[in-house]
């Protein structure tokens, strides 16, 4: 800040200084200050790709099903919504990021399973904030504040800890809104009928504030 504190006295610096610290805190961006207008949603897999699978589940499907419901909520909210798959076919993740790019929402979401009984969301590397991947500072941040938020959200849900994991997943990183990766529990323990898919969007839309 480029504001010069002339006051000797001690008690007016304090307070200046204890205004810029507050001033900061305030300042840097929580998901319920960020309005998020545009989306691009990513189911996991696809066509020979099928992800994890088990007796009566792949995670391809579920994570179609997942994205078209999770559309399907922000366009009756008038959000701007794009998938980067409309049904079950092979895409690559370069053509995934050429979607997300192209679309440049103001956030991406890919949906995956777990082959652990938890939710798992990974963003940016933190490390790499400022290395020439073209990762910027206030992108890093804006990431951080969102991943918190739908942390809070789904475990308050489903009282279960939300692990976040900072990976430089080339998906996440060569697209350049913020991105996430959320992975959630393994269908034999979790089930993904139409009201579990409501309250995980749900709890999803409350983190973002949306
Ligand atoms: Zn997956």
């Amino acid at each position: 800040m480029g504001i010069e504190v002339r006051s000797r006295r001690p008690e007016v610096r304090i307070f200046f200084y204890v205004f810029c610290f507050l001033s900061l805190i305030f300042y840097l961006p929580s998901s319920a200050q960020m309005s998020f207008e545009s989306f691009v949603i990513d189911a996991g897999h696809g066509g020979y790709d099928s992800g994890i699978k088990g007796a009566n589940f792949s995670e391809k499907e579920i994570t179609m099903s997942l994205a078209k419901d999770f559309a399907n909520a922000l366009a009756g909210k008038g959000k701007k919504v794009l998938l980067t798959r409309k049904s079950d076919y092979a895409i690559s993740i370069k053509e995934r990021v050429r979607i997300a790019n192209q679309g440049a929402p103001d956030i991406f979401i890919s949906m995956h399973i777990s082959s652990e009984n938890t939710f798992v969301i990974y963003s940016l590397f933190s490390d790499m904030k400022n290395s020439q991947s073209g990762v910027t500072n206030a992108k890093f941040i804006k990431n951080t504040a969102v991943v918190k938020g739908i942390a809070q959200a789904i475990n308050r849900e489903f009282k279960m800890s939300v692990r976040h994991e900072e990976l430089p997943i080339p998906l996440i990183v060569q697209i350049e809104s913020p991105a996430l990766l959320i992975e959630m529990p393994r269908p034999d323990k979790f089930n993904y009928d139409r009201k579990m898919r409501e309250r995980i969007i749900n709890a999803i839309l409350k983190g973002l504030d949306v």
